[in-house]
């Protein structure tokens, strides 16, 4: 592979509304950086709550003929844009290393996984082909199928600009849905480029459109009557925020938050294979997603062996400018972000854990001013420690150690968060109970990041997910919409006169 063509962010980055690129009413605007320079590249408009207004009547005007299309009409276009997607998903792949900082060989993962959502949801008569019962009564039949809501949004992070977006939009617009994406400020390129895709796909106008901005727009989502539903993808305090104040305004909503991924590592577990998994799940993308291993739980005598490897490993990192296809990991995606980071290693240290390597103080020669941090390693984290207990969104790795497998389990189960997890063991029946027993919504059995494919649905539990659907597969389907049931009768006791029992089967 050649080298791939840097994305160089230029103007001010506004919204998409009606079918077209809009500057909006609002006089706020926000600085987004380059991370990999550490310099500002340029600005983010952000909405006001008029441009919101507009955005939603412009959703709702456009919604009736979208919903009323033949769902393989719907899907052609999904289809369309599926193909012009794949044609741009290197410029889009460069997008997110500008404004993001992971690495271009990470970020055309992240586009290839939302690309898998858009394939799914082309599959959509399918999907929405409704249960039928042939003569529930004599000549009575029933059905149900599944309506979209109206006007939809979403609520996305920074971490993954294409991904988390592609979570939701394909699903919601098959269904039948206008959607409003909200992405995150700090990489907001690549939301226009899927817009302008959407365009040429022959998509209507006003189907999707993008509001660019922060709490304020976030805030007129989240109150406008007209909006039915809302996805959000982020922290958890601000995934609370939304799943409370969405349900007080009568909306669906499914608010997927923060985590703290374990990794269980069995004294019978192949040893290389543990610390592949953990270097590559605790520093790829520099720790900052929402399925990274933040925490080794090292069972019986296996820290001795896999945390020595694991120091040399860390401190051999290839951290450099994200374009370079070398490259394993690259900046944070902004200054305070990586002061938040380091801020954590010197809590750690205050509170007594063994720190094996410092990834403070990291410096990239030709990018002194990046945000770069190294790996971070700590060893003795116990469960008091708030580097145990906080989400740091970053490349720190804390190791535990306890004595036996069901110590290991309670400690994943006693924390609040409950997003993803892994074991590692050759063990068949310990791997089972792990699987079974565990309170984490996505479990991964020799595999690091176990983010489920495009049919299975993606979501965890406790404080990692408010609301009771997941995001996409069958479960977002659901999500997007509602189901009716319909009892039809054309012949038999149509004239039978008044009937003042409850109807039963006849
Ligand atoms: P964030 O919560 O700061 O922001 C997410 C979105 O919410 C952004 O669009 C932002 O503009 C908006 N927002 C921020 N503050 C708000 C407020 N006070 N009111 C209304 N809206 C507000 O999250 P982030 O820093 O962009 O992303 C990182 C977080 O997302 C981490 O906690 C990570 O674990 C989580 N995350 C979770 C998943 C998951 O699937 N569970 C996936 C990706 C990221």
């Amino acid at each position: 592979m050649g080298a791939p063509e840097t994305f160089i962010q230029s103007g001010d980055i506004g919204h998409w509304i009606a079918g077209g690129p809009q500057r909006g009413s609002g006089s706020r605007s926000q600085t987004v950086w380059n991370p990999t320079s550490g310099k500002p590249a340029c600005q983010v408009l952000l909405a006001s709550v008029e441009d919101v207004h507009a955005a939603v009547a412009a959703a709702k005007a456009a919604q009736p003929a979208w919903g009323d299309m033949p769902p393989i009409r719907r899907a052609r276009i999904l289809n369309a844009f599926l193909g012009l997607l794949n044609q741009h998903k290197d410029r889009l792949a460069a997008m997110i290393t500008a404004e993001h900082g992971k690495v271009f060989t990470d970020a055309q993962g992240e586009v290839m996984r939302g690309i898998d959502i858009v394939e799914f949801a082309c599959g959509i008569p399918q999907l929405l082909k409704g249960d039928f019962t042939d003569q529930v009564s004599t000549g009575i039949d029933n059905w149900t199928l599944r309506q979209p809501l109206g006007v939809v949004a979403g609520v996305t992070p920074f971490n993954f600009p294409c991904m988390v977006p592609m979570w939701m939009f394909p699903v919601a617009l098959a269904c039948g849905n206008a959607f409003i994406l909200k992405p995150s400020e700090r990489d907001p390129s690549p939301s226009l480029l899927m817009a302008e895709l959407f365009k040429q796909a022959g998509l209507p106008d006003g189907v999707f459109s993008v509001i660019q901005g922060d709490k304020v727009a976030v805030d007129a989502l989240l109150t406008h009557p007209d909006v039915k539903a809302l996805s959000f993808v982020g922290s958890t305090p601000i995934a609370q925020y939304i799943y409370e104040t969405g349900a007080r305004h009568g909306k669906r909503v499914q608010a997927l938050g923060g985590a703290k991924n374990h990794m269980v590592v069995m004294p019978d577990a192949d040893i290389e294979q543990v610390v592949d998994a953990l270097i590559g799940s605790a520093y790829g993308s520099a720790g900052e997603r929402c399925m990274a291993i933040s925490v080794a739980v090292l069972v019986g005598d296996v820290a001795d062996k896999v945390v020595p490897r694991l120091a040399a490993r860390a401190r051999a990192l290839k951290i450099k400018n994200g374009m370079e296809l070398d490259a394993e990991m690259g900046p944070i995606v902004t200054r305070e972000a990586r002061d938040r980071i380091e801020n954590y290693i010197g809590i750690g240290v205050q509170e007594g854990a063994t720190l094996v390597v410092d990834g403070r103080g990291c410096q990239v020669a030709g990018f002194e001013q990046g945000f770069f941090t190294g790996g971070t390693l700590f060893d003795h984290v116990t469960p008091a420690m708030r580097i145990y207990k906080e989400e740091i969104f970053g490349p720190v790795l804390v190791c535990m150690r306890v004595a036996h497998f069901a110590q290991a389990l309670q400690l994943v189960n006693d924390h609040e968060f409950g997003n993803g997890v892994a074991c590692f063991t050759s063990d068949g029946g310990v791997a089972r109970e792990f699987a079974r027993r565990v309170q984490v919504g996505m479990v991964g059995i020799n595999v690091p990041i176990p983010v489920p494919m495009a049919w299975h649905g993606f979501g965890g539990w406790k404080k990692s997910l408010f609301g009771d659907t997941h995001a996409y597969g069958e479960e977002g389907v659901r999500f997007y919409t509602k189901q009716k049931s319909v009892m039809q009768r054309w012949s038999g006791s149509i004239g039978k006169g008044a009937e003042f029992v409850m109807p039963t089967a006849q």
